[in-house]
């Protein structure tokens, strides 16, 4: 039987990545959250783990004795996190929200786990660090984020002759779409949670409002399949139908199709290169009737912008960035600033970042500190 740790398992993907195991029969080895102790209970008693850990010191004490007549070994703070990521098993799907993510997966990645990543975060900010770790343990690392399991799926079968020539990856628009700068000053929170075709936790929500969310997914293409920024082009597609495609040297566009639900790249992370049955629904493209295509608004997403010159800079700027987003995020959410002061408070980081192509960990999380401070000493100037 398949042994799987889920780092996250009480957030969207940690739930629907507990359902996919749950149907195809895998044992779980340990669960991780930060202080959802509820939910946590309830997946111990009925996954049984082995291990369990809360990232937060008072949640873990909390689930201690809450689950102290089962088997369950409960641990405490990031140590725990990263000691179920390096507890034996077979794959450890990350599936924490945001740089939080990153030690653990590095955690997992160096007790020689396959990684089954939906933490964009960890590879945008770890970058090279990541994937040297992946490259030097022999693991595996398999995309979980929709599009990035599309373009891994139309890669399979690439003939070995640097035949791609780009990949398109495609973008909702979110519930924003068509909208002016001016019509989004006064957006709250509450309207931006609205995701037309996507069901997620709150802060992907938010990215994926501002188009950050794609400005991420577009430097964790280069990163996973090592393509220049400038030959990943970003498609909005309103019905999120196609997931991504990849276009060859011949003009020939691979693309991966299929309902919203991501359940079928989790999956497909646990059983590649096999496939299995899922209960996700059949794609029905006669009722759907057509897809559309349209370029980015950049203009009124700036967001884009700032990931692309992110990566374009290189170095920690990607990272920083990550950082400064997850600042200016959480702001927005607790209705501290506008929704167009996200960029602004994101811009901020450029100026707090040292310029060095070689980074440690500890550049990561020092830069993490300024950026988040400079976003959050943005958010207070006067616009
Ligand atoms: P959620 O907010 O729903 O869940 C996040 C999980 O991480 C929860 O289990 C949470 O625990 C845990 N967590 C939060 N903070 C910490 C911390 N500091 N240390 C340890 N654990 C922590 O997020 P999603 O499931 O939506 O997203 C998870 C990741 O997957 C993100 O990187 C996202 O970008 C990516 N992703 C998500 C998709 C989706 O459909 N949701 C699609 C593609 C990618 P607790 O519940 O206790 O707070």
């Amino acid at each position: 039987m398949k042994q799987i740790t889920i780092l996250g398992s009480t957030g969207s993907i940690g739930v629907q990545s507990l359902d996919v195991a749950e149907r195809n029969g895998y044992g779980i080895t340990a669960l991780t959250a930060q202080k959802n102790v509820k939910t946590m209970e309830a997946q111990i008693r009925k996954f049984r783990p082995h291990y369990a850990a809360m990232a937060d010191e008072a949640a873990a004490a909390d689930l201690k004795l809450r689950v102290a007549d089962t088997g369950t070994t409960v641990l405490a703070g990031q140590a725990g996190v990263c000691a179920c990521a390096e507890a034996q098993t077979d794959t450890v799907i990350d599936a924490i929200v945001g740089l939080a993510g990153l030690k653990p997966a590095l955690c997992a990645v160096n007790a020689g786990h396959d990684l089954a990543l939906a933490n964009k975060e960890a590879l945008v900010a770890g970058g090279r660090l990541v994937l040297d770790a992946v490259h030097d343990n022999g693991v595996r690392l398999l995309p979980v984020d929709s599009e990035h399991s599309a373009i891994f799926q139309c890669l399979q079968g690439m003939p070995p002759n640097k035949a791609l020539k780009k990949i398109i990856l495609t973008a909702s628009g979110g519930p924003f779409f068509g909208k002016t700068r001016e019509a989004l000053a006064d957006v709250t929170a509450a309207d931006a949670l609205k995701h037309p075709t996507w069901d997620m936790g709150a802060k992907i929500t938010i990215d994926s409002a501002t188009m950050f969310n794609k400005g991420l997914e577009l430097i964790e293409a280069h990163f996973l399949f090592g393509v220049a920024p400038q030959d990943i082009e970003i498609l909005v597609h309103r019905e999120s139908i196609i997931h991504s495609m990849v276009e060859y040297t011949d003009h020939s566009v691979i693309a991966q199709l299929g309902v919203s639900d991501m359940r079928i790249p989790i999956q497909y992370a646990l059983t590649y290169p096999a496939r299995a049955a899922s209960p996700v629904k059949e794609l029905d493209l006669a009722a759907i009737g057509k897809l559309t295509f349209y370029k980015p608004d950049t203009e009124t997403f700036d967001c884009l912008n700032i990931c692309k010159e992110a990566i374009a800079r290189g170095g920690l700027f990607p990272a920083a960035v990550n950082s400064a987003n997850e600042e200016a995020n959480r702001l927005f959410r607790e209705g501290k600033i506008g929704f167009l002061q996200i960029g602004t408070c994101i811009r901020a980081a450029f100026g707090v970042t040292p310029d060095k192509k070689d980074f440690t960990l500890d550049d990561i999380f020092a830069v993490d500190k300024a950026a988040r401070a400079a976003a959050r000493a943005a958010a207070v100037r006067p616009q």
